[in-house]
């Protein structure tokens, strides 16, 4: 399949790809858009099916960037990175040093950090052969290290600002919330909304990550294939994207999905279809920016902790403005912040 052709290819500056037969290492990064700064975005380790999945997923999830970086005012532009292989057993210290060097040789065009599949540790040993990478280990009250715990705020903020504007609600004290994945952003969530007095319903693949929610915060578990047809308030996609669909999407019970997942709509007509069912939908790049926002403020050196967290709050006041502005135009609300991201890369 040519990329020029590909579906989920818009107009992206560039598409490289880089293997190194040593260390087993095949890779592509995806540059969006540079319009607002240098691409930013994180890098994902996992087995694709084929060759085309990992294209497909790269070239969406690096458009979805320059929305994100976009819609959160950042001096980036959008991309991303995909490692094919199974980050469980296909990790190695060469791998990431192969990485690093593959990411260096982009001249800064590109700046990495983790996502799905990738830790802290991983980006370490990136960042011995490149200095365009971020989420690195940080000293207490500076901004950086894992972003998770700043995305799950962000959606935290997200979560609130949608129950404010759907349900007329001030608090989250017994919100019913349904967490699809409780990986590194959805353990994160979960602590938040607890904390908050929601009452999570949670499901995983992995099993101990369920029973970690289950014994700490009081969360009902669920078995995986469930979890998107439970009553509750708030549907929180964690896991991974394309969820959302003809088939999926008549079956949920919630007045909103709020959640980390990227890409979360199979495609923008499904936003649409959220709407004509009622249910308000927080458009994905917009309410998971707190990660790359924490990932801007430690590679440009913006500000410290603090101001990262306080930053996050305007998450929410941004979908409250997109949630209204949908309603004014009829219009769903992805297909609003589309307009608005584009815009704003179109101004630049
Ligand atoms: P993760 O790998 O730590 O967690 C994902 C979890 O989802 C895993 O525990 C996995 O077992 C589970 N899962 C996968 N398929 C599932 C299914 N069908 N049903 C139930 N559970 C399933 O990844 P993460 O870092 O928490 O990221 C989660 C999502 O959020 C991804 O889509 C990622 O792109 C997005 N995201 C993450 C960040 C971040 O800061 N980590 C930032 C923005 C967006």
């Amino acid at each position: 399949m040519s990329v020029f052709q590909h579906m989920s290819f818009d107009d992206h500056e560039r598409v490289v790809f880089f293997r190194d037969p040593t260390t087993g290492l095949k890779s592509i990064i995806a540059i969006h858009s540079s319009a607002l700064g240098p691409a930013g975005g994180g890098c994902r380790m996992w087995p694709y099916a084929s060759d085309d999945d990992a294209i497909k997923d790269v070239l969406r999830l690096s458009k979805g960037m320059s929305y994100k970086n976009a819609m959160a005012g950042l001096p980036m532009g959008g991309g991303k990175a995909v490692i094919i292989g199974d980050s469980r057993s296909d990790k190695s210290e060469d791998l990431f040093r192969a990485f690093g060097d593959f990411v260096e040789s982009l001249g800064g065009s590109y700046i990495t950090a983790e996502d799905v599949g990738i830790s802290v540790a991983d980006m370490e040993i990136v960042a011995g052969r490149t200095s365009y990478v971020s989420g690195l280990p940080h000293e207490s009250g500076t901004a950086g290290g894992d972003p998770s715990p700043k995305t799950a705020r962000g959606i935290f903020h997200g979560i609130k600002a949608a129950a404010a504007h759907k349900l007329g609600r001030s608090d989250l004290e017994g919100l019913v919330v349904a967490v699809q994945g409780v990986g590194h952003v959805g353990y994160y969530l979960c602590k938040d909304l607890a904390a908050a007095g929601a009452r999570l319903i949670v499901a995983d693949m992995d099993d101990q990550r369920v029973q970690r929610v289950v014994d700490e915060f009081a969360a009902q578990a669920v078995p995986g294939d469930e979890i998107l047809l439970q009553p509750a308030d708030v549907l929180a996609p964690c896991a991974l994207g394309g969820i959302l669909d003809a088939g999926s999407i008549p079956k949920l019970q919630v007045a909103i999905v709020a959640g980390g997942a990227n890409n979360q709509l199979a495609t923008d007509a499904d936003g649409d279809a959220l709407r004509d069912l009622d249910i308000l939908y927080a458009p994905d790049y917009v309410i998971n920016a707190g990660g790359i926002i924490n990932v801007a403020y430690e590679y440009f050196d913006l500000g410290d902790d603090r101001e990262v967290m306080a930053r996050l709050e305007d998450i929410g006041s941004r979908l409250t403005e997109i949630f209204q502005a949908a309603d004014q135009q009829g219009l769903s609300t992805n297909r609003v912040a589309d307009a608005m991201a584009r815009q704003r890369i179109g101004r630049a």
